[in-house]
């Protein structure tokens, strides 16, 4: 069993190929998605301007106020059936869920977070509808691979505390059910080739190589590799990196093209 886990971008820009790819892949998967961009576009659309905010470390991401939660969740809820709906119309009897349903992946609200501000000083502000992921029910889920071939999970999780449902990092997601259900694999489709360190795709890494190379790289994929070498180190097989543009990227990744952490 695989995880496979598709970023905004290439949802917005390449959902056609990312079907293609899960069509094209023999075996049971979870199949995590983004869909950011998608979001903001509905935001501004419904008269909600997005928020973003950049943390001391450098890293930016979205402010998720009340009402803006609600359109993520429609959004994300939305991308989801459309991803089924597509499987579901090729014969394949894909099912889609989010965190929330039955609480399988619980989250805990960021109660406060530190931002930089305009001015370019540190400031700490309510965490808004963003959580930090707690508990995945990795039996619940593998159960449910025994019967469904192909489960989509939106990056929704729940606050069992706070009553609330909560806006997760897809990565995040992807990540910690890889973990705790043990996959042979951990997809990460994005819109690039792999890691590129030095003008070229770099092809293999260790964990301890990966986390040294995640002080080298920009935003976006310093994260990713700080989570592929603690995915490693928590039991998963490995980690590719991998474009998602193609039509056949999760075979194509499962061949090694992109970077292989293991
Ligand atoms: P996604 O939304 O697809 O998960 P992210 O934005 O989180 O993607 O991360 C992928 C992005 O990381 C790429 O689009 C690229 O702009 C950026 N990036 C920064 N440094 C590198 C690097 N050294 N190699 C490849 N991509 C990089």
């Amino acid at each position: 069993m695989i995880v496979v886990k598709a970023g905004g971008r290439v949802i917005k820009n390449a959902l056609q190929n990312v079907i293609s790819s899960i069509l094209q892949y023999q075996g049971k998967l979870f199949f995590v998605h983004g869909g950011g961009d998608i979001v903001s576009d509905y935001s501004k659309k419904m008269g909600i301007e997005p928020v973003f905010v950049t943390s001391p470390e450098g890293i930016k991401s979205r402010y998720t106020s009340k009402e803006e939660l609600d359109v993520y969740v429609m959004v994300m809820n939305f991308i989801s059936k459309t991803i089924v709906n597509s499987l579901v119309k090729n014969g394949k009897y894909a099912l889609s869920i989010s965190g929330v349903d039955y609480a399988s992946v619980k989250a805990e609200r960021k109660k406060r977070i530190m931002i930089i501000d305009e001015r370019g000083k540190k400031r700490i502000i309510d965490g808004g509808y963003t959580g930090r992921i707690t508990q995945v029910n990795s039996e619940f889920l593998i159960k449910m691979l025994d019967f469904i071939d192909y489960i989509v999970i939106s990056p929704i999780a729940v606050d069992i505390n706070e009553g609330t449902m909560l806006n997760v990092d897809g990565d995040q997601m992807a990540f910690n059910i890889a973990k705790a259900t043990k996959a042979d694999a951990l997809i990460l489709l994005t819109d690039v080739k792999g890691v590129i360190y030095n003008d070229s795709v770099v092809s293999k890494l260790t964990s301890e190589e990966a986390k040294e190379l995640s002080k080298k790289v920009g935003a976006g994929m310093n994260r990713k590799l700080l989570m592929a070498a603690s995915a490693i180190e928590s039991g998963v097989r490995k980690v590719v990196i991998a474009s998602g543009l193609d039509s056949d990227s999760i075979n194509n990744a499962l061949k090694g093209y992109g970077t292989v952490i293991s």
